[in-house]
């Protein structure tokens, strides 16, 4: 087993202070290294790929809350509907709309946050800020009776520029506060889910209230 638990303790002691919510990423790690870490508590758990996660999932407890936090494909929402927790990478209203698709069939609420783009880079994946007011504040939200739209989920750039960072963060903790005082429906905006191994403190401090974090749990991946 190879899980850092003296990172786990450190680590939770942190987030308590923020009380925020950790979301342990186990992507291209063993069943038996969620298990170690589930038998230390952890119980939120987040995976990026859909084959990977449909693997694992039934060869761990039920008690688990599982997060995808991937690119989603359409085609493959039917997979991890009947079971998901959170899916955290909704970046385009066609997604969400598959999704509500979904949730229509196995008559279940599905929760998502979405994936809003703050990084300077052009390589992330995410809604612009045109495309989000175009979802939050178009007709068409109000239809879908299926999902539910608990967040925002954002990537900083991968910069030392700490001051860029942080800005990147509170900009979307701003948009957050914006949209969540607009009392949208189907919406109940309370998750920032932003910061992961090498910059959660900094999200943190601007905000997060969920952080994403895998290899200082795990170690590093292939
Ligand atoms: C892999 C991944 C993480 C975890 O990254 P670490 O640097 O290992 O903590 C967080 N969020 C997303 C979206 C990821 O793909």
């Amino acid at each position: 087993m190879s899980v850092n638990t003296e990172s786990f303790y450190q680590l939770n002691a942190e987030l308590k202070k923020y009380a925020a919510v950790l979301v342990a990423v186990s992507k291209m790690k063993p069943v038996a290294d969620i298990e170690a870490l589930y038998a230390l508590g952890q119980r939120d758990f987040g995976e990026n790929y859909v084959q990977e996660l449909i693997e694992k999932a039934p060869q761990l407890p039920a008690g688990i809350k599982w997060h995808f936090i991937g690119h989603l494909q359409s085609n493959k929402i039917k997979y991890i509907a009947p079971f998901v927790h959170l899916i955290h990478g909704v970046d385009s209203f066609r997604l969400l709309k598959e999704i509500d698709k979904q949730g229509v069939k196995f008559n279940k609420k599905i929760s998502v946050l979405l994936q809003v783009f703050i990084a300077s880079e052009t390589t992330k994946f995410g809604m612009n800020e045109k495309e989000l007011a175009e979802l939050m504040e178009g007709a068409e939200l109000s239809k879908m009776h299926h999902i539910e739209i608990r967040g925002f989920m954002g990537m900083a750039s991968f910069a030392d520029d700490e001051a860029q960072i942080r800005r990147e963060f509170a900009h979307l903790k701003a948009l957050l506060q914006k949209y969540k005082a607009q009392e949208i429906a189907n919406t109940k905006l309370e998750i920032l889910s932003m910061g992961m191994s090498g910059d959660y403190m900094l999200a943190l401090e601007e905000g997060s209230n969920m952080v994403r974090i895998g290899s200082m749990l795990f170690g590093g991946r292939q």
